[in-house]
């Protein structure tokens, strides 16, 4: 089944609702609290929810995963798939995975879909990134490049280069100098889209 990623990010769609789900609570990083990605909140209850609910911070209160805000089907629950879908600032898609099932993305249905929306999205200059904690994988249609650690606002730089089909192959990459291609194309064959 092909899902439809709406980030509406202002509610959560009709008949969804966290339940007993507190993934986000453990997989991103909050400032206001001064938590990092992939750590338990100490105000969490995995499996029941906010001990300081009334009183969560600001961030909390207007974050709805991707799950929650669309109508994506039960199998993107964060609670069981383990991966926490949300909208990165130009409008791509961030997958925030468990570090403790770190190869859930790779798994059924999840996987495909994540290749589908890449190749949807790149025509629009839009990406589809997975993070596990601190760890950033760029997932291009033709390949996945792991590109080690990043900040979240890291920007990513995306090249493309002539195919041996005539279509373009793509490449990720950390906006460095320092960086090495992983794909075994010369530099000079690589133009920037
Ligand atoms: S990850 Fe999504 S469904 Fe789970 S608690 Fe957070 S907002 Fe709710
Ligand atoms: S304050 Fe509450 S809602 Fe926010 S991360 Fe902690 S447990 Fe989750």
């Amino acid at each position: 089944m092909s899902e439809t990623f709406d980030h509406g990010g202002g509610a959560p769609a009709p008949g969804k609702s966290c339940g007993t789900c507190t993934m986000c609570c453990k997989v991103l990083q909050i400032a206001a609290l001064n938590k990092k990605h992939g750590e338990w909140c100490p105000h969490a209850t995995p499996g029941k929810g906010c001990g300081i609910y009334a009183d969560r911070p600001h961030e909390c209160r207007k974050f709805h995963c991707g799950y929650l805000s669309s109508n994506m089907s039960e199998e993107w629950y964060p609670l069981k798939s383990k991966i926490v879908l949300m909208a990165d600032a130009t409008g791509g898609i961030t997958a925030v995975v468990d570090a403790s099932r770190p190869d859930a993305w790779r798994e059924k249905p999840f996987y495909p879909q994540l290749k589908a929306w890449s190749r949807e999205l790149l025509g629009a200059g839009k990406y589809v990134v997975v993070r596990i904690g601190k760890r950033a994988i760029a997932v291009l249609p033709d390949q996945d490049f792991d590109l080690g650690p990043m900040e979240m606002d890291e920007p990513l730089v995306i090249e493309t280069a002539p195919g041996p089909a005539g279509g373009p192959i793509y490449r990720a990459r950390k906006p460095d100098p320092g960086y090495a291609l992983r794909a075994g194309a010369a530099p000079a064959s690589i133009k920037k889209e």
